[in-house]
């Protein structure tokens, strides 16, 4: 019997995650066969994309456009929601400003122009979405104020956003082929021309006129981790797909593409400690631990070692994760105290929290496993004296409420740990992906190191490298894979 891998295809995606979806569903609109290969099951499709929270960031001017992705959106919503604004031109500044000015400025440009189109194609693709209601906005009396530059999330997180993409991709009449792990690509008379893969223990060939990497990153290769973000990443927790092991990158390289973007780099967030070392689907995007701005940050030491409120979340979560990796034995405590409880995220009231709680400081500190006591308690001592108790606190603004003469500063929402019940979470370090991958042009095709295409190679999602330097701001992940890979699936369907 014939199944999808016996057959020539316009074009073959590899990985389907969001950006690979988002090829092949553009290459089904321009009329191309389609087949995508995915090394997973059909259970733990979606890669690292149906572990997120969906949250997406997309440049819009106002609630208009907002309504264009959300048409059920009632107008008392409307009315006590402040969605603000998020131009282009901020998107495009805060992707320079987080990358350090390294984020290349045309990638970036295809990004942020195509980011609202992108909502809006995913919207006609059947995807609900949702306003990010308590995770991007707070609600201080009765009305939720947007902060951060992301506004929505789809409808079902990860996988409510995979799950309709699949089911438009069958519906479009694009195929798959599950636990099928490309290998190699298929090289011949100056082009690309098909994949190899493993797939029930055989190595086969597929025939493609083009072929579309969305592999995801390294992240889920230890050893390449190792080699390329440095020694102690072998011991990182991944968050997400265990399959995402470099494949994509590696076949590229393996044709003379050019490695691009930051390879020593990576977006890494404060984990739960206990989690298990490669992601896990029940719980998801349940182990991150991102409501530091609220609290404290301390390690073995009890000593505080970033501004938790340096600015909002979304601008700094992807980068501190790497901080906790390099405190003493890879670890931190996060510390609350109950004023700030109404605001914590939903991720802190899960079963598989590592949690202590306690009604005195001394006794938290007792239980903080691995922290020095009397450090955690001078400290607390001495951060609670430097707060500017009269700057009034307003987690949905960066409300300027600082600390004053501490070496570890606290720019925003700093308040006294005073009130118990106190609770600490116990942190490790979690990659989420690598920044470093393979070059691409506005066409998505693959560069080789002088910068010339090669021939029916295109590449979106992670393994793109190039937008991504030292760190990320939130929600910008998914509108990547949309937009490139809409980009990849238009041009391998006219080759
Ligand atoms: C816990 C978590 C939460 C996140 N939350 C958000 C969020 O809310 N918003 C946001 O924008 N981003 C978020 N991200 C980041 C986001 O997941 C990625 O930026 C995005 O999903 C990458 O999409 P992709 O299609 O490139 O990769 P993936 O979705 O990982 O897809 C790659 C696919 O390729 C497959 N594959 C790998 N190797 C092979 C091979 N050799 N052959 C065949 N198939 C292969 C994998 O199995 C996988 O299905 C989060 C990530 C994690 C882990």
């Amino acid at each position: 019997m014939n199944g999808p891998l016996d057959k020539a295809y316009d074009v073959v995606v590899v990985g389907a995650g969001n950006a690979g979806l988002s090829a092949a569903l553009t290459a089904r609109e321009h009329g191309a066969d389609v087949l995508v290969l995915e090394r997973g099951s059909a259970e733990e499709r979606g890669g690292n994309s149906r572990f997120t929270a969906g949250a997406m960031r997309f440049a819009y001017e106002g609630v208009e456009e907002i309504r264009s992705i959300i048409p059920d959106l009632s107008d008392e919503e409307a009315e006590r929601t402040d969605f603000g604004s998020y131009p282009e031109d901020t998107f495009f500044d805060d992707m320079a400003r987080v990358t350090q000015y390294r984020a290349h400025p045309d990638l970036t440009d295809l990004l942020v122009r195509n980011s609202y189109d992108a909502m809006r194609w995913l919207h006609a693709q059947g995807v609900r979405f949702l306003p990010a209601y308590k995770r991007q906005a707070f609600e201080i009396d009765g009305r939720f104020k947007f902060w951060g530059g992301i506004a929505v999330e789809s409808a079902g997180g990860g996988p409510g956003l995979v799950d309709t993409l699949f089911e438009a991709l069958e519906k479009a009449g694009g195929e798959m082929a599950y636990r099928t792990r490309a290998v190699e690509l298929v090289y011949e008379g100056g082009r690309v021309r098909g994949v190899r893969v493993v797939s029930g223990g055989e190595v086969r060939e597929v025939a493609a006129g083009a072929v579309v990497l969305a592999a995801g990153g390294f992240q889920a290769n230890t050893a390449w981790r190792t080699r390329y973000l440095g020694a102690g990443y072998d011991l990182a927790r991944v968050r997400g797909t265990w399959c995402n092991t470099g494949d994509g990158i590696r076949m590229a390289l393996d044709l003379g593409a050019m490695p691009y973007g930051h390879w020593s780099g990576a977006h890494a967030v404060p984990w739960d400690l206990n989690a298990p070392e490669t992601g896990d689907l029940r719980v998801g995007d349940g182990f991150s631990k991102l409501s530091y701005p609220l609290g404290l940050m301390v390690n073995a030491r009890g000593e505080r070692f970033v501004d938790e409120g340096a600015d909002f979340r979304n601008y700094t979560y992807a980068k501190y994760g790497h901080a906790v990796a390099r405190q003493p034995d890879q670890f931190a405590w996060q510390v609350f105290d109950d004023k700030v409880t109404q605001y914590l995220r939903d991720e802190y009231h899960i079963m598989q929290a590592t949690r202590v709680r306690s009604d005195t400081l001394e006794d938290l500190a007792a239980k903080m496993e691995g922290v020095d006591p009397a450090g955690f308690l001078a400290m607390v001592e001495a951060y609670n004296a430097a707060v500017q108790d009269d700057i009034p606190f307003d987690p949905n603004v960066k409300d300027g409420r600082c600390t004053a003469g501490l070496p570890v500063p606290k720019t925003h929402w700093a308040t006294k740990i005073d009130t118990p019940p106190y609770a600490a979470y116990a942190v490790t370090c979690g990659i989420t992906f690598t920044f470093g991958g393979l070059r691409i042009d506005e066409k998505a095709a693959v560069l080789t190191f002088d910068l010339t295409p090669i021939a029916g190679l295109y590449a979106a999602g992670e393994l793109i490298g190039g937008l991504y330097y030292h760190n990320y701001p939130g929600g910008s992940g998914l509108t990547s894979g949309t937009v490139f890979g809409r980009i990849a699936g238009a041009s391998a369907a006219s080759v």
